[in-house]
Order: structure tokens, then C-alpha cells, then sequence
């Protein structure tokens, strides 16, 4: 399996702020980091679109019983941000 990197995306930050997004929505990122999150989310439809996806994955997860989001969780949402980043 090869997978294509995600050089495209037309913000760096986004990868970044994207392995954050769990710890995020677990709140355990300080305060200054979630608003720079928050403010990236206000800007950046890819992050937002995904954002949503991931806080809804979590609340299933959660309904479900499962204290955690499973690791392959947070590679697809990185193939999905790479899909919204293509023109
Ligand atoms: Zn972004």
C-alpha cells in the first residue's frame, strides 16, 4: 500500500494541528494551543470539515463504550485532509 503524501495541502499548519485534533477534543492541550486551534478551525474549511468528522467519530466511539479513538481513526481523517486539500 502506498499512500501519497500530503505535500499539497496549502497550509503547513494543518498537518500539524491535525495530530493534535484528539488530544483536542479530549481537552488535555493547554489553553493558548485550543485557541490557536479554534482560530485555525474559523479559516480553514479542510480542518473544520474534519474537525466535525473527528468530534463525531468520538461521540460514537464514546456511545459505543470505547474510552479511545482506535489509531487507524486518525490516519483516515489524514487521507481525508488530503482529499479536501486537492483542488
Ligand atoms: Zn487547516
Amino acid at each position: 500500500m502506498s499512500e501519497h503524501p500530503v505535500h499539497t495541502h496549502p497550509d503547513p499548519r494543518c498537518r500539524e494541528l491535525f495530530a493534535r485534533m484528539s488530544e483536542y477534543l479530549d481537552n488535555e492541550l493547554d489553553g493558548s494551543l485550543c485557541r490557536e486551534i479554534e482560530a485555525h478551525l474559523e479559516r480553514c474549511h479542510a480542518c473544520k470539515v474534519c474537525m466535525t468528522t473527528l468530534q463525531r467519530t468520538v461521540a460514537l466511539c464514546r456511545q459505543a463504550g470505547k474510552a479511545q479513538v482506535p489509531d487507524s481513526l486518525s490516519r483516515r481523517l489524514r487521507e481525508l485532509i488530503g482529499t479536501l486539500a486537492k483542488p
